[in-house]
């Protein structure tokens, strides 16, 4: 513990925390210490695990990077909180986010942007950029982070850790505050696919606070890695495998594919037809969401407040004006706009029947495979300001990724090398409804590739 907040504090610079636990995670350690002497610890015990800013824990503030929330108390914890309490895990901090989780860089935090531990000079991806940081530069085991459009498994692609996305109610969205109400789910970032295991086992399972949370059994994960993928058929989406695919990120995806056939899986060319519509389908379905769910920052009930107003009117708008930065308020408009009567048909009610269409896609394909192996992100880490002032670039960022959440599927990102420059590339494994074993079992063996 002592260990992890030298480290953390020689490594401010990174801006990966908004804030650490320092005194209360010593305690927790010295009483854990004591557990584990006793023969009675949880099953995390000794972990040390980073939380994103957009998680409620009781009696702290919960930012979501805005300035709108800066001094917000959450009077309660999350279910994932206390499960990973239970389980004897350390909570050492908050880490730093897009404002509300919407970008793919950490610049549009209001508490300034994350750097990149491989290249400083570079974002290290996002949302969950904060929570990607800690664990690549050594300031937690493992860190939660959530993922509406790909903001764990592009961050974790980008720092070169594992991170995975579990399928959309396996675990309790309670005390996270919503950017996309049924695309948000919360996951794991570690440095080992194990590591992913055993947390992920402990946040997972029916909640009744979330009525959206499976009541499915949850597997112990770490036991399905067995170390092998004989006879698995691994499906390779022929939509995501185009010429505009960066070379080197498919040059080290292929390397891998290779060994996953010399291990006895097979492959296989599918393809996900409407591929081409995600992106557009993601932005206005999750815009319109987002609008209707940060209707309730207005200044009344939670957050900021604007200064000597003198009407209601006047309150709504300056709290609003005042609290939510750029990248938030152009959501909200676009929302409130795909909503709006008039465009409902063209823009959100399409937008939904496109997303059938994609689910279906996956179905199809999982009819002849087991899981798909694509590309996290079509890029390496970019420099901090490159794509700021672009949001279309930056939206094609998630590429890869929106499909699995518009689909509601399980996806992990797994280190797959680096690039030219020593920037490290994501390899992405998306799987079945529910069935995280497989996606985990595959990036295990996957990550135990011996190297040469
Ligand atoms: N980058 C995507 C967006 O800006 C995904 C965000 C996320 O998953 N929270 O919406």
């Amino acid at each position: 513990m002592e260990r992890y907040l030298a480290t953390i504090e020689k490594k401010n610079h990174l801006n990966a925390f908004l804030k650490v636990f320092n005194q209360e995670s010593l305690e927790r350690a010295r009483s854990i210490d004591a557990r584990l002497a006793k023969g009675t610890a949880g099953p995390l015990a000794g972990m040390v695990i980073a939380v994103k800013d957009v998680i409620c824990m009781k009696h702290k503030t919960v930012t979501c990077g805005s300035r709108i929330l800066e001094h917000f108390e959450s009077p309660y914890d999350a279910t994932v909180i206390g499960r990973l309490n239970d389980a004897d895990a350390i909570l050492i901090g908050k880490t730093n986010l897009d404002e509300f989780a919407m970008g793919s860089s950490t610049e549009n935090s209001a508490f300034g942007v994350t750097l990149n531990p491989v290249d400083e000079s570079r974002v290290p991806g996002g949302s969950s950029g904060g929570s990607a940081v800690a664990v690549a530069a050594g300031l937690a085991t493992a860190a939660l982070g959530t993922d509406t459009g790909g903001s764990i498994r592009q961050p974790a692609a980008l720092c070169g850790v594992v991170g995975i996305k579990p399928t959309y109610g396996r675990v309790s969205r309670y005390g996270l505050v919503a950017f996309a109400s049924s695309f948000d789910q919360i996951g794991v970032f570690s440095s080992t696919v194990s590591d992913a295991a055993l947390v992920l086992r402990v946040i997972s399972g029916h909640d009744p606070c979330d009525s959206t949370s499976a009541t499915l059994p949850v597997p112990d994960y770490a036991a399905s890695l067995t170390g092998s993928v004989r006879g698995l058929r691994l499906g390779l989406p022929k939509e995501y495998f185009t010429p505009a695919l960066d070379q080197e990120i498919k040059n080290a995806i292929m390397g891998k594919l290779d060994f996953l056939k010399k291990s006895g899986a097979t492959l296989k060319e599918v393809s996900l037809p409407h591929t081409d519509y995600t992106i557009a389908a993601y932005y206005i379905l999750t815009t319109a969401e987002a609008s209707s769910n940060l209707a309730r920052y207005d200044g009344a009930r939670y957050g900021r407040r604007a200064a000597e107003v003198h009407d209601l009117i006047e309150m709504y708008t300056r709290s609003r004006s005042e609290g939510f930065g750029d990248e938030v308020k152009r959501r909200i408009m676009l929302g409130t706009y795909v909503l709006s009567a008039g465009y409902y048909d063209a823009y959100y009610r399409k937008g939904q029947k496109v997303r059938r269409l994609i689910k279906e896609d996956f179905n199809r394909a999982f009819q002849e495979v087991d899981c798909l192996i694509t590309p996290t992100s079509p890029t390496t880490a970019f420099k901090i300001g490159q794509k700021a002032d672009d949001p279309l670039t930056m939206y094609l960022s998630d590429i890869y990724t929106v499909s699995a959440n518009l689909a509601g599927l399980p996806g992990i990102s797994i280190p797959c090398g680096t690039d030219r420059q020593g920037l490290p590339i994501g390899l992405q494994i998306l799987g079945r409804g529910f069935d995280e074993q497989t996606i985990l079992r595959v990036a295990d063996v996957v990550e135990k590739q011996p190297q040469k």
